[in-house]
């Protein structure tokens, strides 16, 4: 341990604007999931830490010190927050291999994606029109305004920490309303460089907060009537707790929740072309990612040769060292979701599924520490088996094949969740024409989506709401008609 790391090792916690030490308090140690070492820790903040940063929200809101603030105010703001997230680039890289175990190929996606949504969330003041407008009706006249919901209470998972959060921050703010974040804590290190960068800024006392800790934290905190809109990104079964829990105040909820999406492969598509594309797609972050296409869908006409052309390229996957930029499959985040994923295999086994490769932990002295689980494809399956229906979240894929088109659509619509469905074609007009037809908010044509700068949110049970783009910021906006006096 190295206590002088200042990206691994903090004392004090954001809130409310202000950097806040205390010696008195629970520590959360952070493990590098791919050597089981300990690489930093952090305080855990509690209720009187939540009790404040709402307070603190809800005075500002009261103020108006930042909701009357113009929109191009609002729009400089996010823009100096993006340059500081640009500045600070190198070091979310260096903490998202080190405490997730992200591959170094993926990590400047993250920083460079958190930036965009800040810059694009400052493009939308453009087109976001709060009003007042006028409008004549049949029934008389109105005005009608948008207002800031206040306080949000923004719960972030540990699988994209970084880009999470700013996909609630950005249009939270752009919206005119105050953000306490409830950070994962499996992954907790990037809210503080995060928080240093939104220090620059300069936002008014009360604008954003930072609170690592677990579940019950997070339900603390949404249970807080300060709170008006519950931002929640995470599996679907915490988000009824979360939608139950804000029943209690009528708190606004947009939940963005777990998937399981389909890859639905087309007569055209070539297994040689499409198989690698697929293969490194399926399992990126090592699956642990919400979109992940985990039931791929082959025609009938060409299933031996897909399943041969999809096992040799999971084969292929290089997992191991994840600051190694030839490293595809990094580590599983904890122990827990290692054995987590463990568990869905040998179920599946059990059930009757057919393992083409992986299927167990990797060897070697490389592998005996660290939570590692090899890529692995399954066949065999039928839709009712406990592996087709419920959300791994985990490098493991199950692949079957479809007799005609009208029965693999049926098969990627056969789920209870609606993500993020891929369709697998050369012919891109023959792709947009069956997107209507997939029952998810996101449909990804030769790639795995989404684009989390347009609006993205789920059908059925992978949420309620849409994050990004202009609908984004609405979800944070109450919507006021104010009556003009009948005509005489
Ligand atoms: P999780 O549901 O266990 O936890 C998510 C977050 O919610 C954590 O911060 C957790 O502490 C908090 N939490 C859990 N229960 C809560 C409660 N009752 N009240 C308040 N807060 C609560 O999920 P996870 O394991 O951290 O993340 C993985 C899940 O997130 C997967 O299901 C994945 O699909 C989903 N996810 C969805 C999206 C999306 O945009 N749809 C994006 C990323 C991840």
């Amino acid at each position: 341990m190295n206590p002088t790391n200042s990206l691994t090792f903090r004392d004090a916690l954001y809130i409310a604007g202000e950097w806040s030490v205390s010696t008195d308090r629970e520590w959360l140690e952070v493990e590098n999931p791919a050597t089981q070492e300990s690489i930093g820790r952090v305080p855990l903040a509690r209720e009187d830490d939540v009790e404040r940063a709402v307070a603190a929200a809800v005075e500002l809101h009261k103020a108006g010190h930042w909701r009357a603030t113009e929109l191009s105010e609002r729009a400089k703001t996010l823009n100096t927050i993006a340059d500081a997230i640009e500045r600070r680039a190198s070091d979310f890289e260096a903490i998202y291999t080190l405490d997730q175990g992200g591959v170094s190929s993926f990590a400047g996606f993250t920083a460079a994606t958190a930036a965009a949504i800040f810059r694009d969330t400052a493009l939308l003041a453009e087109q976001l029109d709060l009003g007042p407008t006028r409008r004549d009706t049949l029934t008389g006249s109105v005005y009608v305004s948008r207002e800031a919901v206040g306080p949000v209470a923004a719960i972030v998972p540990w699988n994209a920490p970084l880009v999470l959060a700013a996909v609630k921050i950005a249009p939270a703010l752009m919206a005119g309303c105050p953000v306490v974040v409830k950070v994962s804590p499996e992954t907790p290190l990037v809210s503080f460089i995060l928080a240093e960068a939104i220090a620059e800024a300069g936002l008014p006392a009360g604008s954003v907060s930072f609170l690592p800790g677990g579940r019950e934290l997070g339900q603390f905190l949404i249970s807080l009537p300060g709170i008006k809109n519950i931002s929640f990104t995470g599996s679907t079964g915490a988000g009824q707790k979360v939608m139950a829990t804000a029943i209690e105040h009528m708190t606004r909820v947009t939940l963005e929740l777990g998937g399981k999406s389909a890859a639905l492969v087309l007569e055209d598509a070539d297994p040689a072309e499409f198989a690698p594309m697929l293969a490194y797609g399926c399992t990126m972050q090592a699956g642990q990612v919400c979109t992940t296409q985990s039931r791929i869908l082959v025609p009938e006409s060409k299933r031996e040769e897909w399943m041969a052309a999809l096992t040799t390229a999971f084969r292929n996957l290089v997992v191991g060292d994840p600051t190694d930029p030839s490293t595809g499959v990094g580590p599983l985040v904890s122990r827990a979701q290692r054995d987590r994923v463990e568990e869905f295999v040998t179920t599946a086994k059990n059930d009757g599924a057919t393992v083409l490769t992986g299927g167990k932990r990797p060897s070697g002295t490389r592998f005996e520490r660290g939570y590692w689980y090899e890529p692995t494809l399954l066949t065999g399956t039928t839709p009712d088996m406990q592996i087709n229906r419920e959300e791994v979240f985990g490098p493991v894929i199950t692949v079957e094949a479809y007799d005609d088109l009208e029965a693999g659509i049926a098969a990627v619509n056969d789920t209870e969740f609606g993500l993020s469905n891929g369709i697998f074609t050369l012919d891109t007009d023959k792709a947009l024409a069956l997107a209507p037809r997939l029952e998810s908010g996101a449909v990804a044509i030769n790639s795995f989506g989404p684009n989390i700068t347009a609006p993205f949110g789920g059908y059925k049970m992978s949420g309620v709401g849409r994050e990004g783009g202009i609908e984004g910021i609405h979800e944070f906006l109450e919507t006021k008609q104010v009556n003009l006096p009948p005509a005489k």
